[in-house]
Formats: C-alpha cells, structure tokens, sequence
C-alpha cells in the first residue's frame, strides 16, 4: 500500500507505455515489506532538465530508473557519475545522496555481465569483442571494463564511436588492452552482439559466426526472439551462450543495491 512514508522511486521515460519496471519491482517490495514505489513518469525530452531538479526537491523522493529517451542526458545533470557511466555515456539509475547531491549510475553493463558470470564463465583476465558501440554496447564494455577483462576489441560502423569509447576505456583502465575497426571473433573468450542486427528477418549476422571458436562464450542483446538467428548459429557450433533478456532481468539485484534495499536471495 502507498502511504506518507512511501518513499518514491521515478520511472523516467517517455512514452511510458512499454514500461516493465513497475511490473518488476513494486509486487517485490510488496513482497519483501519494503515501503517503497516505483512510479511512472512520462517526461518529454525538452522537459527534462527542467523537471528533474524539481523532482528531486520533493521531501519523500528517493530515486529514479531512467530510460529512454534520457539515459544520456542525465550524465550531464547528475552531481556525480560513476566511472561505468562516464564510459557508458549514459545513466540509467539515479539516486539522491545523503549530502544532497544526485548521483548516477548505470546497470545495463552489470546486468549483462552479471549473467555472464552467473553463468560460470569467468572474465578477469580473459579477451572480448563487442560489435556495436551505441549506448548498450558502451555500457556493455564498460561494466566488462570493471570486471577486469584483459583486452577488448570494439567495432562499430561509425568508427568515431569506436574509437571515443577506446579512449574513454583506456583513460579510466590503464591496463586493458583496447583495439578497434576489426570484428574478426576469432581467438576472442568472448562474443557479444551489441548492435541492432537481428531486429529485422532480414538482418546480415553482426560477424562471421564460422570464425567463433567453439569454446567461447556468446551474449546478444537483441531481444526480438529469445534465440535470434545469431545465437542459433553460435550454439550450432556448440558455444554457449546469454539471450538479450538476461542482461535485463540480472541488473535487477544491481538496482535493488544502489537504492539501498538490499540485493534479493538467490
Ligand atoms: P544505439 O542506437 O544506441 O546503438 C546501436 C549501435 O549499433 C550504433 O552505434 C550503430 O552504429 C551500431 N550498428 C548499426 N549497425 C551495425 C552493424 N551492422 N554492425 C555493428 N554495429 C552496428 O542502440 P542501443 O540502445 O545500443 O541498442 C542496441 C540493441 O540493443 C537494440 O536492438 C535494442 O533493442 C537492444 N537493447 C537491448 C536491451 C536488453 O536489455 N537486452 C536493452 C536496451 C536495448
């Protein structure tokens, strides 16, 4: 039940009609005791910086899940930005500091890599491609970035893409190795398609599948079909593999953290 001391936890977006979150979080808080709510907000771009400071002066808000369209615009209006978002070059959780400030962070990367993990694939130390560089992709190596990935090749059409986020990655991790302009898989631990391909039935697979060494781990973020024409070639060749909607459903725990509710059992 909402009451007074229900604290308030935006859903930012607009249109807000496709909106999961509500869905996910508020049964669990439910569940779980936690006086808590997630609400959505739908707020039109050229609103945005006006509302959001408004927001956040009310007395019982605590937070915000930020989707599209504001993921990057938000980078610009928080107070601190962790060092995954910076790379990423977009937030998507806001929360507001004991000091007051507004911190952003961003879980898209996490959540990915988090599955990736969970799965028993280790990353410390190991090597990865990532084909497309828009704003999952850049959340994608960023979180690979701080799990401690050894050495990342970067593809993306508009090679300025590509190369700012090399240089956003090797500024903040001076050790990782970071290539980009090739999306050759071969020899790579492992594969990830960040790029819209598979959307369409007609879609090119984003890489040349044959040259994906069966022991590597595969992940899409495509979530058009759960097995996407892309991860049916890869598992044919007997890799295993992450579909598009784990990376959504393991950022849960990451959000659950960063709003100081604590990570749900496993
Ligand atoms: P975006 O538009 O920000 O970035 C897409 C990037 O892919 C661009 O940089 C573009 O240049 C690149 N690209 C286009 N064609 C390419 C090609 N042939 N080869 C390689 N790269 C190519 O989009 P986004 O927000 O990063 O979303 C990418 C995909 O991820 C979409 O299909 C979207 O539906 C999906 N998505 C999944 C999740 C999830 O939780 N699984 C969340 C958000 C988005």
């Amino acid at each position: 039940m909402i009451r007074g001391t229900t604290k308030l936890i935006a859903h930012l977006g607009y249109p807000t009609s496709t909106f999961k979150a509500p869905m996910i979080y508020n049964p669990w808080f439910e569940h779980r005791g936690i006086d808590a709510v997630v609400v959505p907000m739908g707020c039109k771009p050229a609103d945005y910086a006006a509302f959001l400071p408004l927001l956040f002066r009310l007395s019982n808000i605590h937070g915000a899940l930020i989707t599209m369209p504001h993921k990057v615009a938000t980078v610009e209006l928080a107070d601190r930005v962790s060092v995954t978002a910076q790379i990423a070059g977009s937030a998507n959780a806001l929360r507001l500091a004991e000091d007051g400030r507004l911190e952003a962070d961003m879980f898209d990367g996490e959540g990915f890599v988090a599955g990736v993990l969970g799965k028993g694939q280790q990353l410390a130390g190991r090597s990865a491609l990532v084909v497309g560089c828009g704003g999952v992709g850049s959340a994608i190596a960023a979180s690979l970035a701080k799990a401690g990935i050894a050495r990342l090749a970067l593809f993306d059409p508009s090679a300025a893409s590509a190369d700012a986020l090399a240089g956003r990655l090797r500024s903040a991790y001076a050790e990782l190795v970071v290539t980009t302009g090739a999306k050759d898989p071969a020899g790579f631990d492992l594969v990830v398609n960040a790029s819209p391909l598979g959307m369409n039935a007609d879609d090119p697979l984003p890489m040349d599948v044959e040259r994906i060494d069966p022991s590597a781990f595969v992940g899409e973020v495509v979530m058009k079909s759960e097995m996407t024409p892309f991860l049916a070639a890869a598992a044919a060749r007997g890799c295993r593999y992450q579909v598009g909607t784990d990376m959504l459903f393991e950022q849960i725990p990451a959000y659950l953290e960063f709003f100081g509710f604590g990570r749900p059992p496993v």
